[in-house]
């Protein structure tokens, strides 16, 4: 059964396609009777989330590099005029790494690559935050969810500098939400398995990830983007009104196992 997201006002950020993490947050909301707005990084998937976007109660879609203070500025101003000042809910799911950088030895990140991936996958929750932060203060409270990856807290080969910006935006929720709970806003992480998406296409060992699941998680199955969206769901929805600062994992129980 769909939560209730009736007159709930929600961003998302990072739908690429009709299998991102965010488009399965996105229906959730949208079947809760939340009204949508949505960014795109590109001309190349401008149509793909137009498209998408069409089929739910969309107010607004605009373009959005996460780097670009500009453009963040421009986003948020356009999601106050379309939702009258207010904002509820923020999606972040939005991560980049080099491929090369997914591959091969961490030990050999670049400087550049390294900061490039923390900034897109990390700086820019807290950029996100803190724009939404006064959006979401005049509609007295918020809510905000992150994806994240198990490889921020123990070292999963191939994942490499993609962990290390994991690890920076873990700490990242903690922060933000203390500052933010005063205001009543909330700010969660979602912890996923491994989900056939674009960007999981571009790690390396991602076959292997998803095999050692099925073999040693204690539910010995795959999380597919429709689990993921759930538990979103729940974490940015009323039933989820004292939790803050934490992450929930949905990855079949993998990561309550040591071996
Ligand atoms: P996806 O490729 O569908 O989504 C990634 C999104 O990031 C895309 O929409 C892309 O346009 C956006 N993005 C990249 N660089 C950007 C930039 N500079 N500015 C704005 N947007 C930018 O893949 P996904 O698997 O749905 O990834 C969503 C989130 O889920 C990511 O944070 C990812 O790390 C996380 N995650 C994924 C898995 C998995 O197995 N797929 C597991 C755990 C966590």
């Amino acid at each position: 059964m769909a939560r209730d997201f009736a007159g709930k006002r929600a961003l998302v950020l990072g739908v690429a396609n009709k299998r991102s993490i965010a488009w399965a947050i996105a229906q959730e909301l949208a079947a809760g009777g939340a009204t949508l707005a949505f960014t795109y990084q590109g001309e190349r998937i401008e149509k793909s989330v137009r498209d998408l976007a069409a089929t739910v109660d969309t107010s607004l879609v605009t373009e959005c590099d996460v780097r670009s203070d500009g453009d963040l500025a421009r986003v948020f101003g356009e999601v106050g005029e379309a939702f009258g000042g207010e904002l509820d809910i923020l999606v972040h799911s939005v991560a980049f790494a080099h491929a090369e950088d997914l591959e091969g030895r961490f030990t050999d990140t670049p400087r550049d690559r390294f900061l490039l991936a923390i900034d897109i996958s990390a700086y820019s929750l807290v950029a996100c935050a803190r724009a939404a932060e006064p959006l979401m203060e005049k509609a007295g409270g918020g809510s905000i969810v992150t994806m994240t990856y198990l490889g921020g807290e123990r070292a999963v080969p191939h994942y490499n500098v993609m962990g290390v910006a994991k690890a920076t935006l873990d700490a990242s929720v903690r922060y933000l939400a203390w500052d933010l709970g005063r205001k009543n806003i909330r700010v969660n992480a979602v912890s996923a398995g491994p989900v056939r998406t674009l960007a999981a296409r571009s790690i390396a060992g991602f076959p292997t990830m998803e095999a050692i699941v099925e073999e040693r998680a204690p539910l010995h199955r795959h999380v597919t983007a429709e689990d993921v969206g759930a538990a979103a769901a729940y974490l940015l929805g009323d039933g989820a009104v004292n939790v803050t600062g934490t992450t929930l994992y949905v990855d079949s129980g993998y990561h309550s196992m040591g071996m």
